[in-house]
């Protein structure tokens, strides 16, 4: 009489949740993913690398990312940060040593 003959009673499953990844836009359902944070320094890390990957975009706080970006962002942060020397020498090309 009321109307409420179909009522989805029981649906308790979260749908609207279908994370993609930021970087690749593959669906993160059926694999590792990897949420978005600055808890340590190599969260830090990585999350500026995405986020200087997807400028002008932002990092949101539901971002996430797929396994295999999140290696290639963390293997970026390494280089970011521990390979700063390699560039600083072509200024000074005349560091010739003749014993
Ligand atoms: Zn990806």
């Amino acid at each position: 009489m009321l109307g409420f003959g179909s009522k989805p009673i029981g649906l308790g499953r979260l749908l609207g949740h279908h994370y993609i990844c930021l970087l690749c836009g593959h669906s993160l359902d059926a694999q590792v993913s990897h949420a978005l944070h600055k808890n340590t320094i190599r969260e830090s890390r990585i999350y500026n690398v995405i986020q200087e990957w997807i400028i002008p975009c932002n990092i949101q706080a539901t971002s996430h990312i797929c396994h295999k970006c999140w290696m290639a962002a963390n293997r970026a942060s390494v280089q970011m940060t521990s390979g700063p020397s390699t560039s600083l020498g072509q200024d000074n090309p005349q560091i010739v040593e003749s014993h």
